[in-house]
């Protein structure tokens, strides 16, 4: 299976094409799963996985995420893959201060769509992309900036060092804050109680919901092209927003999503990552280890500072999508060594000529992070100094020389973050 891009994009909905035999399963509010167990509530997300639920666990009183996999047999393995993962890591009687979310129970579902694996997690709170998002895509405050980077670097520590574990898709979507943005949408804090029956006139309620959605999106796009019609015609673009106060937010975070995590020396897959988060080496097909988490660690703290992703690759008119990856990467971080690209994989010698140069794309604009952060960004000198200065070395081409998130984690830029 193919390890890239396993969730989706949040800007849509899961589909309802996706709901049929080896999809997803269709979930009402208040079925029950695992004999009467658990009770779905509401649901809190989906990937090209699953989709995941709020459900109230009846036996121990508590709320819980059920991530119900689809039921195709390529998804049935991955996910007892995953289980399999998130097993080995309580295993080692996890607590709450490892910043990985941690696995509750297990079990299989009958459903018209087939038979679909379930997982029973801790509930948590919103991916760090909504809380981007729910910021306007601004950057958000250094202080908060460092503090999520902390808790991902402590959970990646403990994967690493304790479990041998690569978790290789690391993306704003694959960390989730430990509470929700909005206190109204916690079960516990907004004090609702919980839905224990299906209500009534809820018969079809996934599919129904998707057919609003999808009116609704219409609606807003339609809106929008009306909108920049305008903004061409007499330059009456709204004005940009400014981000939100999320001072009040607890940014403290999980890493999520194991479905393609694997064993430093068990690998099974050449292509990982999601696009943007790639590693140079993943790219060149020349092998991989835990530094490619750190490579996509550094893309996150990046997007979280700015708002913005660090590299999005397009294809163009004579050169492929990994082409312009590599050219953007050099640009911002300096012509690939040559010791990398010689030593790198067997794709090497069709990007690059001998002398180390990209044999299709020619005149590269360098553009370092510090002068970015500074002029794009508006970072006061000091601030990008600072922060270019703890991400440029796990942006090093030699995946070798990136520091361990070990290391990170002494480095000064992180120091006097309390993060527990
Ligand atoms: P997939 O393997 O299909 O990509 P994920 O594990 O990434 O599935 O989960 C999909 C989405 O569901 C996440 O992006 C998030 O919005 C939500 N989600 C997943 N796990 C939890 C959880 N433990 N608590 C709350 N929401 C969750
Ligand atoms: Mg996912």
């Amino acid at each position: 299976m193919s390890c890239s891009s396993s969730s989706g994009s949040e800007d849509d909905d899961e589909g309802f094409d996706s709901y049929r035999k080896g999809g997803y399963h269709a979930v009402r509010v208040g079925d029950q799963f695992a004999g009467g167990r658990y009770i779905a509530q509401r649901k809190l997300g989906w990937g090209q996985f699953s989709t995941v639920w709020l459900a109230y666990d009846t036996t121990t009183s508590a709320y819980v995420a059920l991530k119900i996999q689809k039921s195709a047999a390529q998804f049935v393995q991955a996910a007892l893959h995953e289980i399999d993962v998130l097993s080995s890591i309580v295993d080692g009687a996890i607590s709450d201060s490892k910043f990985v979310v941690q696995l509750i129970d297990h079990f299989k579902h009958t459903g018209p769509n087939g038979q679909h694996q379930c997982m029973v997690l801790e509930f948590l709170g919103d991916s760090l992309l909504r809380l981007v998002k729910y910021n306007r895509y601004k950057g958000l405050p250094m202080n908060k900036v460092r503090e999520m980077c902390k808790c991902i670097l402590i959970g990646l520590d403990y994967l690493h060092r304790e479990h041998g574990i690569i978790h290789t898709d690391l993306k704003l979507e694959n960390v989730l804050l430990a509470s929700t943005i909005d206190p109204a949408k916690d079960p516990v804090r907004s004090g609702i109680s919980p839905i224990l029956e299906r209500p009534e006139g809820n018969i079809n309620g996934t599919v129904t919901s998707l057919i609003e959605k999808k009116l609704k999106r219409r609606a807003r796009r339609a809106v929008a092209k009306i909108s920049g019609q305008r903004a061409s015609m007499g330059g009456m673009g709204e004005a940009p927003k400014p981000g939100r106060n999320i001072d009040g937010i607890d940014v403290r975070c999980k890493v999520v999503d194991f479905g393609n995590a694997c064993w430093a020396d068990k690998q099974f897959a050449e292509e990982i990552q999601t696009r943007q988060y790639r590693a140079p080496e993943v790219i060149l097909q020349a092998g991989y280890s835990f530094s490619v988490d750190m490579w996509s660690f550094a893309c996150i703290a990046f997007e979280l500072a700015t708002g913005d992703m660090l590299f999005t690759p397009k294809v163009g008119q004579g050169f492929s999508e990994d082409e312009d990856h590599l050219a953007l990467m050099m640009e911002l971080l300096g012509k690939m060594p040559r010791k990398v690209v010689a030593t790198a994989g067997a794709k090497s010698k069709d990007f690059f000529d001998r002398h180390g140069d990209l044999k299709r794309i020619r005149r590269l604009k360098f553009w370092p992070l510090n002068k970015i952060l500074i002029d794009r960004y508006k970072f006061s000198e000091s601030d990008a100094l600072e922060f270019s200065e703890f991400l440029s070395p796990l942006l090093d081409f030699a995946p070798e020389k990136r520091p361990t998130a070990q290391q990170c984690l002494e480095h000064p830029w992180l120091m006097d973050k309390d993060c527990s």
